[in-house]
């Protein structure tokens, strides 16, 4: 059966398998407090998820959500949602089974390239109080090296360009535009919400903006936004793979339902958010978001998720593909990957980090060895591996530079860090090539040739690595063994020389 509000009552009756569908007013008086840009399977997983929980349980009706979307492409996940009302379904799997939600929090979709204005005057309708993105790092014009807006992007350019005030392309120029309506309006200014896994997300966005903000000239709206307009920073976290076709014909199968696009996801989910808005927010502690007083706190909770989840999915993704796995399941259910991956994160990764009060880390471990072993949500390794130039740096490279600093032992990690070295040029143990999905894949490729075994090409990238990497010569010498271990016996026959 489609999926659209009149069929939800029988979509339930005739489903095969439980399946949850909302049961809260849509539409009408319901009021739309969020503004959503980057409706990809993240926020839909996520954000979206939470808001559909204090809808059904606790009868919120002025923060529904209205999607964005800025990017060519996403007249698809426009027109996917417009033809079934906005609802969508979220398939919760595990190996214990899968549940369904078909979610109503999204009740409005703006395609920005064919209506720009309607974009800005939703922002600036005094209903709204948040807007949110999940745009991915490259949405955010931000040069990881100087900590600055890429503002001679021509993105940028063209948004900077008083004359294209109303016909923004970027989050920025829309930003700006609708902050510049409200405060003409006398509003608050909404809060700008950024769920992308990125450190201090709020903090960058902040700073991406306030700098927007001075090279557009307006001495007095660039104070009002620094002073007014909250960025909390947030701890964001729900492994949600790329949708399937298959994934279409298995809930059209055991649920019945017929959905254009659904979302796949784990069982579990975490969100840790900074108790920072300009103009109010959603209960969201009622459904399980921890909402926490201090920046500081956000941090804590993110170190612990980058390294050890993030840090552990670099630590399967590069070996796992050089080896020839497809999934992150498959990696781990090898033996020596699934010794490799807990005792890197025991032995290497855990001494380094903070106590959190109320966090038993080995639970989070043993958590987090489960979430990678679900044999049933499919998670790609190239999506893991996408983008290692941001990733490496973040994840692997500074437990390892705090291993520098207190002697501490780091030869796994350094494993992982050498299989991304090799990595980068493309072909499998097995000879097999493949796409390097990286904005910097060019001069990547380059610096490995130009190594070969050395690492001390790719090390000199000075965007991605620091002196106190470069110049630590038990480093080079660890990182030197495990490249050249991997690039002549490859990564099955090298793995077990980095097991206790
Ligand atoms: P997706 O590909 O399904 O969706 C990405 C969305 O971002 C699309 O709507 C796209 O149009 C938009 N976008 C891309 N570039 C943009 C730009 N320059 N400006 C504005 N919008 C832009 O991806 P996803 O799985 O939803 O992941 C999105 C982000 O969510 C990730 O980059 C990450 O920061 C965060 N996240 C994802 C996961 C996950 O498991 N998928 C987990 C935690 C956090």
């Amino acid at each position: 059966l489609k999926l659209n509000d009149a069929n939800l009552p029988q979509l339930v009756k005739a489903a095969a398998a439980p399946l949850t569908v909302p049961t809260y007013t849509r539409g009408g008086s319901v009021k739309q407090g969020i503004v959503h840009i980057g409706v990809g399977g993240f926020h839909r997983a996520h954000f979206a998820y939470y808001m559909n929980q204090l809808m059904e349980k606790h009868g919120l009706a002025d923060y529904a959500i209205c999607g964005v979307g800025l990017q060519p492409w996403d007249s698809t996940m426009r027109d996917a949602l417009a033809g079934q009302d906005y609802l969508y379904t979220v398939v919760e799997r595990s190996a214990k089974g899968s549940a369904a939600h078909v979610i109503g929090s999204i009740q409005n979709f703006l395609f920005a390239p064919e209506n720009r204005e309607a974009v800005i005057a939703k922002m600036a309708h005094p209903d709204t109080h948040i807007v949110s993105l999940t745009i991915t790092e490259s949405g955010y014009f931000y040069n990881e090296h100087t900590h600055e807006l890429q503002s001679d992007d021509p993105a940028i350019q063209h948004d900077l360009d008083p004359a294209n005030a109303d016909t923004p392309n970027t989050t920025f120029g829309f930003l700006y535009a609708a902050l510049v309506r409200r405060r003409a309006a006398g509003l608050k200014p909404f809060t700008v919400l950024s769920c992308d896994n990125m450190h201090r997300n709020g903090s960058i966005t902040r700073s991406m903006l306030e700098t927007f903000a001075k090279l557009r000239g307006d001495a007095d709206v660039a104070a009002w936004i620094a002073e007014k307009v909250a960025f909390p920073n947030s701890m964001v976290d729900r492994i949600t793979p790329q949708t399937a076709p298959a994934d279409k014909v298995a809930l059209s199968e055991t649920f019945g339902v017929e959905d254009a696009w659904p979302v796949v996801t784990e069982p579990f989910m975490q969100w840790v958010i900074e108790d920072r808005f300009s103009d109010g927010r959603p209960p969201l502690e009622k459904v399980g978001v921890q909402v926490v007083a201090d920046v500081l706190d956000v941090e804590q909770f993110e170190k612990h998720k980058l390294r050890l989840l993030n840090g552990s999915h670099s630590a399967i993704g590069y070996p796992g593909q050089l080896a020839g796995f497809s999934y992150v399941h498959e990696v781990m259910n090898h033996p020596d990957f699934h010794k490799f991956v807990w005792q890197m994160m025991q032995e290497e990764v855990k001494p380094l980090l903070p106590a959190i009060e109320g966090v038993d880390i080995d639970a989070y471990c043993h958590t987090l060895v489960e979430r990678f072993e679900n044999p049933t949500i499919m998670d790609q390794l190239p999506r893991i591996c996408l983008g290692g130039s941001g990733k490496i740096p973040k994840f692997i490279m500074p437990s390892i530079a705090e291993a520098i600093w207190v002697t501490a032992p780091f030869r796994r990690l350094c494993f992982v860090a050498a299989a991304w070295f090799h990595y980068v040029n493309g072909v499998d143990d097995n000879g097999n090539k493949f796409e390097v999905d990286d904005p910097m894949r060019e001069e990547l490729q380059e610096k490995a040739a130009e190594g070969g075994t050395n690492p001390r090409a790719l090390l000199s990238i000075g965007t991605l690595f620091g002196d106190d990497l470069r110049n630590d010569e038990r480093f080079i010498r660890e990182l030197t063994t495990a490249l050249e271990l991997i690039k002549k016996d490859g990564i099955l026959k090298t793995l077990p020389k980095y097991l206790d």
